[in-house]
């Protein structure tokens, strides 16, 4: 694997020289004879080759290769990279639950209709495609949920559980979130194909952000089952809320500390 340039990747250059630990960070690194290396200051040991595939196939990841193409260019079996992948997509998804909180403030809410052929929004034409409720707090995080339904109840209950109650909601239109006002305090967007009311000046251009993120990374994947959907929607959602942190560093991290032995 090539270190590239860029000062994102060069935080794995210890890792890949053998010099530092990937479990803990200590440089008490010793190299055994087998082409393993063996950490003083956890005692955990790896194959040197082993790890240097896996941190290229996360560096492929964080760079939004899918999986085919990815094992071509390292020269892998396509099941070894899905492995990597699928595992860090778990923790992805895990974590993303466990960062929740209740978001505060001014706190945008909208729907998203994502994969299946037809066009088409709300119930009609919806029929294989996975409904998305999105919750974004402005100058914060997005926190996304896969609904069965768009019910004025599912959406509420969604927003009781995530969101702290006071809140300041901006929607557009739609009757499901009639009842929001007894929750807190409510702007509706009347104009949702400029996001922004001509009158009011409220807008939802966050969440109208996030999803168009999230389709430009799906369509980059080229296609993603309904089954497997809401743990890439987790993925993009992770991505998004550290999209100004080194995300990079952060997948070596949960990849080895909270997944790989
Ligand atoms: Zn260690």
């Amino acid at each position: 694997m090539v270190i590239g340039k860029s000062s994102h990747f060069s935080c794995a250059a210890n890792f890949l020289r053998g010099r530092k630990c990937i479990f803990c960070g200590s440089f008490k690194v010793l190299r055994t004879a087998r082409g393993y290396v063996k950490c003083g200051g956890c005692g955990k040991t790896k194959s040197l080759s082993r790890l240097r595939r896996e941190i290229a196939i996360l560096q492929g990841f964080y760079q939004l290769q899918p999986a085919y193409r990815l094992a071509v260019d390292l020269g892998l079996d396509i099941k070894v990279v899905t492995r990597v992948y699928q595992r860090l997509r778990e923790a992805l998804f895990h974590l993303c639950e466990l960062e929740g909180g209740r978001l505060k403030g001014e706190i945008e809410l909208d729907e998203a209709y994502f994969g299946g052929r037809r066009k088409g929004r709300r119930g009609r034409g919806a029929a294989g495609k996975s409904v998305v409720f999105g919750l974004l707090e402005r100058e914060g995080r997005v926190y996304t949920k896969v609904v069965e339904s768009v019910s004025a109840e599912t959406l509420m209950n969604h927003i009781k559980a995530r969101t702290k109650k006071g809140s300041v909601y901006y929607t557009d239109a739609f009757r499901g979130y009639r009842s929001l006002k007894r929750f807190g305090k409510h702007h509706t967007v009347s104009h949702s194909k400029s996001f922004v009311d001509k009158r009011t000046k409220n807008h939802i251009n966050g969440i109208e952000g996030f999803w168009s993120y999230a389709k430009h990374i799906l369509y980059n994947y080229r296609g993603v089952s309904k089954y497997h959907f809401p743990m890439y929607l987790k993925e993009i959602e992770y991505r998004f809320n550290h999209r100004k942190e080194n995300v990079f560093k952060q997948f070596l991290q949960i990849y080895f500390g909270y997944v790989s032995p």
